[in-house]
């Protein structure tokens, strides 16, 4: 290794901190800035000549020129080990609760932490024998982590084709004992831990292939998988005004969505809510293993409050922490809330940089950025045969819930659904506010395809109908284009809209879609000819009879509750209709 490289402090601008220095210097290295016995992480983001141009993750308050850096030589990377599930993070992969018990909530800075416990040992089986051949993510064996095998693999950094020279036996060791020693084709010898570290900007490739998206991933929410499915290995995003729902649509998805593991990024949000998160998650209930819902998550958090370098790499740590855990061939699901506060970060960090802004502001590579975040999305065949996915499901929180804004189009460029939440249906509280007639998947649902046209369509119609009554009235619109507006109405009552508080009906699995909508398709095809009362009468009453035993009874729709009366004068007034 060649001698410590340092530099001075030159420059201070906010976030942005420039230094002279004499050698070379790697883009993204990691440096730190000395400051009595305080050193702050900052990250190289451009280098010119002899200038090094860094951000850093913390307050620069006080820092001064002549200041002393030190450059690691190391890019921005993530422990990745056993213990990293149940485990919540700042950006930086700081473990929250651990410096919360240090410094209080309000945290100090230059205080860093391991990410993973060290002194933990974990019970370790080896897969592979000396003379072994393996590749870099070959499973070497495992270790027992809550409720999974947590795979201990050669590491991702390595090429080519490695031999194994030792391997532990079985036995308890901690993260920092050296369980093999593997040769590469160069004849290098490599020290294999249970733990490894990554860069977090780099996708981890360290499998066969990657391959289409194709199996659905079961949310269990009605709207989502029967309408505008998501795939494992796939992307979708969730743009919608504030208060709209968001943030609810992304925790139910985490405790109700058939994946493995799940990985939480909240990124940027208030830290009141973040505090929330801390306190109420480790409680949540998995319904799928009736443990903690915590002891398969990772979250990453990083409110408001916090510098905006580290809101930036928190999307990142995530990802990274993702990818590893599709490389021990789970399916893994990331939730992103919400990916404009990263993007703002970025515009923030450009504009300080004095780069050339794009459309409102943000950096002209911020569509490449959310491009490339996306990209790591996917379903993979390891090495082995398994299968591993991660799925990325994004919120965007576009100012006056706009969806023509930088971000939101960027988004809707490289994701496969989208599920536009409107302002109109969460003030009517129609949960969840996904809006059928902007939405949209190209993702295959598990249920009939005919079935899901159907309700599209019937959606489409019904709209067309409610538009054209704000102008005609009721009163105007024909008998026949009138049931199709009821028709609309009840699917939307009776299947689409979902209450999150309610046991029964927050989840409904894939084979009661299945029925469900097959049997209100019925119903949506069925002819109805209201030209007498008993018809009138039967109709009008099918639909609110199901309409209470499936539980809609608290939704408000006054159209469904009629009298017998009423419905005699609603049919009366069609009939003159048509006789005029
Ligand atoms: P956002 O993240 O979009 O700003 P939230 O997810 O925090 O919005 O939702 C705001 C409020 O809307 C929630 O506190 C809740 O009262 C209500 N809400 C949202 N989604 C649902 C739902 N599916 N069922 C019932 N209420 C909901
Ligand atoms: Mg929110």
């Amino acid at each position: 290794m060649e001698n410590k490289r340092t530099g001075k402090v030159i420059n201070v601008n906010a976030n942005m901190v420039t230094a002279q220095i004499d050698g070379f210097i790697i883009q993204n290295e990691v440096a730190y800035i000395i400051r009595g016995h305080e050193r702050l992480k900052a990250e190289v983001i451009r280098v010119r000549a002899n200038h090094a141009e860094m951000q850093v993750y913390e307050s620069t308050q006080g820092l001064k020129a002549g200041d002393l850096v030190e450059f690691s030589n190391e890019l921005l990377s993530v422990e990745l080990g056993p213990g990293l599930l149940g485990q919540i993070f700042d950006g930086l992969q700081n473990p929250l609760p651990a410096l919360a018990e240090k410094c209080g909530f309000f945290l100090k800075r230059g205080v860093y932490f391991e990410a993973l416990g060290n002194e933990t040992k974990w019970d370790f089986t080896p897969l592979v024998k000396p003379q072994d051949k393996v590749l870099a993510g070959s499973w070497l064996g495992f270790v027992p982590e809550k409720i999974f095998k947590h795979y201990i693999m050669a590491p991702f950094a390595l090429n080519g084709s490695l031999e194994v020279i030792s391997i532990v036996s079985a036995g308890k060791y901690n993260l920092k004992h050296a369980i093999a020693r593997l040769k590469d084709a160069n004849g290098h010898i490599h020290d294999v831990f249970l733990q490894q570290s990554w860069p977090v900007k780099i996708p981890i490739r360290a499998y066969a292939e990657k391959l289409r998206p194709h199996q659905p991933l079961v949310t269990k929410m009605r709207l989502i998988d029967s309408l505008f499915p998501v795939s494992l290995g796939g992307t979708y995003c969730i743009p919608g005004p504030f208060g709209a729902g968001k943030t609810v649509l992304q925790q139910l998805t985490s405790r109700h969505a058939e994946v493995d593991i799940v990985i939480i990024a909240a990124c940027g949000e208030r830290a009141g809510e973040v505090v929330e998160t801390l306190k109420t998650f480790p409680k949540i209930n998995d319904p799928r293993t009736n443990k903690p819902l915590i002891d398969r998550t990772v979250i990453i958090c990083n409110t408001s409050s916090m510098p905006v370098a580290a809101r930036e790499s928190s999307v990142y740590t995530a990802v990274t922490i993702a990818e590893y855990y599709r490389q021990m061939g789970l399916n893994v699901l990331l939730l992103a809330d919400s990916t404009s506060r990263w993007a703002q970060a970025m515009r923030e960090m450009s504009g300080r940089l004095e780069e050339i802004p794009g459309e409102e502001a943000f950096p002209a590579y911020l569509e490449s950025r959310i491009a490339s975040f996306y990209e790591r999305a996917g379903v993979v065949r390891l090495y082995g045969g398994d299968h591993g996915s991660v799925t990325i499901g994004g919120t965007v929180s576009p100012a006056g819930g706009n969806f023509e804004e930088p971000v939101t189009q960027a988004t809707l460029k490289v994701v496969g659904a989208f599920h536009g939440l409107s302002r109109e249906r969460s003030d009517a509280r129609k949960y969840p506010a996904i809006d059928s007639l902007i939405s949209w998947s190209k993702y295959k649902s598990f249920v009939k395809a005919g079935d899901q046209e159907k309700g599209r369509a019937i959606l489409r119609r019904s709209h067309e109908i409610a538009q054209m009554m704000k102008v005609i009235g009721e009163e105007g619109t024909s008998l026949n284009d009138y049931i199709q507006y009821l028709k609309g109405e009840f699917f939307d009552f009776v299947y689409l809209q979902q209450n999150a508080f309610d046991a029964v009906d927050e989840a409904t699995t894939e084979e009661r879609q299945v029925y469900l909508l097959g049997f209100i398709c019925g119903i949506l095809d069925s002819e109805y000819k209201l030209d007498d009362k008993p018809a009138a009468l039967h109709f009008f009453q099918t639909l609110r009879q199901l309409m209470r035993t499936w539980n809609c009874a608290e939704y408000n729709s006054p159209e469904f509750e009629r009298t017998e009366e009423q419905i005699e004068i609603f049919l009366e007034e069609k009939k003159i209709r048509k006789a005029e």
